[in-house]
């Protein structure tokens, strides 16, 4: 499809193959295999000579159209979808690294992206250091002559530091070493890093692409020069996205720009309020004047996305209280739906870091992470408001 069609028209038209039965809706291929109509094209089809569907694990119909529509949307060349963001992150780094490889990451990645780094891909022979996500001098300087990739996820999770894409892909660039960023948070909707100079993008797909909670999903998306090596290592280990996953996912891009605008316009109107807020003494939020990178924030990204966290007064006891005054807010660490979700970072997703390196991290007994929903401001603001007054 033509990608000079803009986002919102890329988000419901983009990559649809319509079959014999001229379906309106993109169509499930419940399907784990594909026949041939002779031995030649089983041949043809195996030998990579004719393009064309094989077995599911290499490729799928519904899937594929759930990979056009991404990389349209990403301003990709091509995409790659798996079954989770991990087992994305997990693609790109045995895509494209070996033993003996190093990898230069932020410190505030997603948790279980730095398990992978630290614990799995180091038994592999690949080293990782993780430096501060906002200081490209940092990422410099830790540089070393076996270091082949720049990893990063911007805004972080869940004090929202912003990362400035363009400085480290140069920074990356001038030593051959790829630049991927984990566009999980802001969605292709509100940036694009291949276009700030990035390599690879990837996706926990199963945050705000899908946004209504139903299923687990991922992706890479790049340049096919890149991609074609996820792709290999995908159709051989496995970890493809599922025909139905998939199908769910094309229905949620279809709505993920009103999902993310309105999400994130909620996120502005409760961290100013939040701000402004006697017994709040911190807000992250980079769509507040206040946040530290709010200018690069908003050279980078359309709008400030819907994280929010924030410092109550006090400590564990104040911030549970709030946690715990909540009746409409669902109290879980998963993000990216419609349903406003509250969580304490330093007893739930950071509980198993050290007291020092919680401390480093900046997460703090008082802080709490809100991913802001769809439901009316008011009633998000009165429901924290209860337990804030209460602290
Ligand atoms: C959730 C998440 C992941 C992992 O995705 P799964 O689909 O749960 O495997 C990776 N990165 C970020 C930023 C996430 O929030």
């Amino acid at each position: 499809m033509d990608t000079e069609y803009q986002l919102e028209t890329l988000a419901v038209r983009a990559g649809q193959e319509r079959s014999q039965f001229g379906e309106h809706a993109e169509a499930l291929y419940l399907t784990s295999s594909f026949v041939f109509e002779n031995a030649a094209q089983a041949a043809a089809r195996f030998s990579g000579a004719e393009a064309g569907n094989v077995y599911a694990r290499f490729s799928n119909p519904t899937v594929s159209m759930f990979q056009q529509r991404l990389a349209a949307l990403e301003g990709a060349e091509d995409c790659v979808a798996t079954a989770s963001g991990m087992s994305a992150i997990m693609a790109l780094c045995l895509a494209h690294l070996k033993a003996g490889d190093h990898i230069v990451a932020s410190n505030g990645l997603f948790g279980a992206t730095l398990q992978l780094f630290g614990n799995i891909l180091s038994r592999c022979g690949i080293s990782c250091t993780t430096v501060p996500q906002t200081d490209p001098s940092a990422w410099e300087a830790a540089i070393r002559p076996e270091t082949r990739l720049f990893f990063l996820e911007t805004p972080s999770n869940p004090l929202t530091q912003v990362a400035d894409i363009r400085a480290l892909a140069e920074i990356a660039h001038r030593r051959d070493i790829l630049v991927a960023v984990d566009n999980c948070f802001c969605t292709p909707i509100l940036q694009r890093p291949l276009e700030l100079g990035a390599d690879l993008v990837v996706h926990s797909a199963t945050k705000y692409l899908d946004g209504q909670g139903r299923v687990l999903g991922g992706a890479v998306c790049g340049p096919k020069k890149y991609t074609e090596e996820v792709f290999k290592y995908l159709r051989t280990a496995g970890p493809t996205l599922s025909a139905f996953n998939a199908w769910v996912l094309l229905k949620g891009l279809e709505t993920l720009k009103l999902r993310i605008e309105a999400q994130s316009a909620n996120a502005l109107a409760l961290a100013t309020w939040l701000e402004a807020h006697p017994r709040v003494s911190r807000v992250f939020y980079p769509g507040l004047a206040s946040h530290p990178q709010h200018d690069l924030a908003m050279r980078q990204q359309r709008l400030g996305g819907a994280i929010v966290s924030f410092e109550v007064q006090g400590s564990r006891a104040e911030a549970w209280r709030v946690v715990d005054s909540c009746r409409l807010l669902s109290i879980t660490a998963n993000l990216g739906d419609t349903k406003t979700t509250i969580t304490h970072p330093a007893t739930t997703t950071h509980g198993r870091i050290s007291p020092e390196a919680r401390a480093d991290a900046g997460i703090s007994e008082g802080l709490l992470r809100i991913a802001v929903g769809l439901e009316a401001v008011e009633d998000i603001k009165a429901d924290l408001e209860r337990g804030l007054s209460a602290a």
